[in-house]
């Protein structure tokens, strides 16, 4: 049994054609299962075929249309023909290239040589935007080799090696930035006062931080290097990613300015920012804002610290530590600080530390050696817990309030973010290392990709 295909091209004048494109040819009565139906090889092989001959059916149009002298309507002489390869997903593709020589009508001196290449001008690039942007998904997903290997087993796409796939999720994340820069320049409108309140009462932006740190390549000056992701949220807003590697960014808070932008932020409303105490990190929130910024510390991270209080104070009362006065007041202490902190009373959580720490140095002295120990690892956790707090005073707040206003006490949404772009991608068991250049840009890419809004970013741009 035998199939053939053929491709009926129409022009718009009505002009037919018809192109065989291939035959698949199987045994009449098919005896496994096997023989059933298309084959991935025979489905390549359609494709390539289609792709080409509509590809150069289009070119050719083009070609013509541009021979005809737009001034005088006369077809300009042909100089010669040259051809030009395309990539595209579909099979690289050689079409026809003519130069004309310019017509006479439109030369200043009449004996000079001038010609063109219309074809030139249509072809821009090497390879079609739509073959770009899919490279750079699969490189922002998956390694450049396995992102060649996917593309390969299923698509007549020409044959790349790992290192353009680089080279176009490169060029994709130039763009994705380049376009965020260009979305941060633009001067936004300054909200009326009314609608400023409404806005900050009802549904302010949350910028959420986070930093990962990611292997850097041999020779490079660090072992590790970080990385800033994040997330902006807003209500009625689809969630936006972002990421950036500071030292190579161009404009580190244009990235999150533009993301804030996407949101509905205006110059001037105020955004709440909360991060894990890294001073940076809020800073980078207001150089984007160049405005109104609530810091507030993660409860994540500062209910970790208090664990480790109490975990070591747990340790140390199982010892049953001797002639101590009063160690109930220290335990008491200990209990109450979690919810201190909760509520927002952080000068009385610090009273608290400063007491279960003399109470722990007084059970160093009164004590033998193997209670002495527990006790100085608890007057180090209490130390360590109350500079923590001092030194992030101002963006403490009553986290139960706040909480209880359904609103975000913490950037475990944002370590969400952090292993969505960096750790599925660079983390240390896939064994990879990067260029914090070639880390930024694939997470530029990435951060696109997971928020849904690269498909749609990327015509913007091709267009
Ligand atoms: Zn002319």
């Amino acid at each position: 049994m035998q199939w053939t295909v053929r491709l009926e091209s129409r022009t718009s004048e009505g002009e037919v054609k018809t192109t065989e494109l291939v035959t698949f040819s199987r045994p009449g009565v098919v005896s496994t299962l096997a023989e059933v139906g298309l084959m991935l090889a025979e489905t390549k092989a359609l494709l390539a075929r289609l792709q080409a001959s509509m590809l150069c059916g289009q070119v050719a149009a083009y070609a013509a249309h541009h021979r005809v002298c737009a001034a005088c309507g006369v077809l300009q002489p042909l100089k010669d023909r040259r051809t030009r390869r395309l990539q595209t997903l579909f099979g690289t593709v050689e079409v026809e290239a003519p130069r004309f020589k310019v017509c006479r009508c439109r030369l200043t001196t009449p004996l000079a040589e001038v010609t063109v290449s219309p074809i030139c001008a249509l072809l821009t690039a090497r390879c079609t935007p739509e073959l770009e942007r899919v490279q750079a998904e699969l490189g922002a997903r998956t390694s450049f080799r396995d992102g060649v290997r996917i593309l390969e087993s299923l698509l007549p796409v020409s044959s790349a090696n790992h290192e353009s796939l680089r080279t176009r999720t490169h060029a994709v994340a130039r763009q994705l930035e380049a376009a965020d820069r260009q979305a941060a320049a633009k001067v936004t409108a300054v909200r009326d006062e009314p609608a400023k309140t409404a806005a900050a009462d009802a549904s302010r932006p949350v910028v959420m931080l986070d930093g990962a740190y990611i292997r850097a390549v041999p020779g490079h000056q660090v072992r590790n290097f970080e990385a800033i992701c994040g997330k902006v949220e807003r209500e009625g807003h689809a969630t936006r990613r972002f990421a950036l590697v500071r030292s190579v960014a161009e404009q580190p808070h244009a990235l999150l300015r533009a993301a804030l932008l996407d949101q509905g932020w205006r110059e001037g409303d105020a955004v709440t920012a909360i991060s894990d105490g890294d001073p940076a990190l809020p800073a980078l929130v207001r150089s984007a804002t160049a405005g109104p910024v609530e810091p507030i510390l993660d409860w994540f991270h500062l209910s970790m610290r208090v664990h480790h209080v109490e975990q070591v104070m747990r340790g140390l009362c199982a010892l049953k530590p001797l002639s101590l006065v009063l160690p109930d007041h220290a335990q008491i202490d200990v209990e109450r600080l979690r919810h201190l902190l909760w509520n927002g009373h952080h000068e009385k959580a610090c009273e608290a530390l400063g007491r279960i720490a003399s109470w722990a140095k007084d059970a160093i002295v009164l004590n033998e050696p193997g209670v002495e120990a527990k006790a100085r690892r608890l007057v180090a956790r209490c130390t360590e817990l109350h500079s923590y707090i001092e030194s992030n005073k101002d963006a403490l707040i009553d986290y139960g309030q706040r909480s209880q206003a359904g609103k975000p006490i913490s950037t475990s949404r944002a370590e969400g973010t952090v292993n969505n772009l960096v750790n599925a991608r660079m983390n240390k068991r896939r064994q990879m290392r990067w260029s914090p250049r070639g880390a930024h840009r694939v997470l530029q890419v990435r951060a696109a990709v997971l928020d849904g809004r690269f498909r749609q970013q990327a015509i913007q741009l091709a267009a």
